[in-house]
């Protein structure tokens, strides 16, 4: 395991601390679930532990070659994202040969409608633009999935994720909106996840044993305890 630090404390929040610290979980704390998870121990890390660092060129070269196509079904991320990607903080996208699967880590999220997740993927994007001190170029994750099964592109798929520390070369990130300690993924997400990975798997002709959950790469709560269940259940059916 090549790193260990601050991951298991901070991806499921005590629901007291949440309400009291609603404000600051939109920021710093906030993706103590996934994404800032390694706190503690950053000032340790290589810088291409998230993907980012000195050596991302920072002229054209960095951009894609090809825009991203979005996949069929997938809501695009004009449709939520206030900002662009930041290219200079990311690297380009390696050939996909994995998929992670995380929960958001914050509160319990059941509202169904677009509008409410919308907003919910814009805090968590914020939030990763305000990571301290290497803020991420985009959301970390590629792909979301909502209460409603609505599966949302996040951060284009040229560029490398930014969620399993150390881990995200090649990795596609998903993401589902909850707290899945607190919840359990619902029909329509159980649906829409094991369709939308079974269609990446295809894609990129991933077997089910490099379809991974946060935890089983890091020292983390991720994807909770629910999600993990639901996922190591779907390994051995619908996706194996
Ligand atoms: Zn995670």
């Amino acid at each position: 395991m090549p790193y260990t630090g601050g991951f298991a404390s901070t991806h499921p929040m005590p629901e007291s601390d949440r309400s009291r610290r609603l404000f600051l979980l939109s920021s710093a704390a906030l993706l103590g679930g996934c994404a800032s998870s390694k706190s503690g121990s950053v000032v340790a890390l290589p810088d291409l532990v998230w993907g980012t660092g000195p050596t991302s060129p920072r002229t054209e070269t960095v951009r894609p070659a090809r825009p991203d196509p979005v996949p069929s079904g997938v809501i695009p991320r004009s449709q939520w994202a206030k900002g662009d990607p930041i290219p200079s903080r990311m690297n380009r996208m390696r050939p996909i040969r994995r998929i992670t699967v995380h929960h958001d880590g914050m509160s319990a999220f059941t509202q169904t409608s677009s509008r409410d997740a919308a907003i919910r993927l814009e805090t968590i994007r914020r939030s990763h633009l305000r990571r301290s001190p290497q803020p991420f170029g985009d959301i970390g994750y590629h792909f979301a999935v909502d209460p409603s099964g609505r599966v949302w592109q996040c951060r284009p798929l040229q560029w490398q994720g930014a969620h399993v520390a150390r881990q995200n070369d090649g990795n596609l990130g998903i993401v589902l909106l909850g707290n899945y300690d607190k919840q359990r993924p619902n029909s329509a997400q159980q649906s829409a996840l094991v369709a939308f990975i079974d269609s990446q798997m295809k894609r990129y002709r991933i077997g089910a044993s490099q379809v991974l959950t946060h935890q089983e790469m890091a020292a983390t709560a991720c994807p909770g305890r629910n999600l993990q269940a639901f996922m190591t259940s779907a390994r051995r059916g619908p996706l194996a």
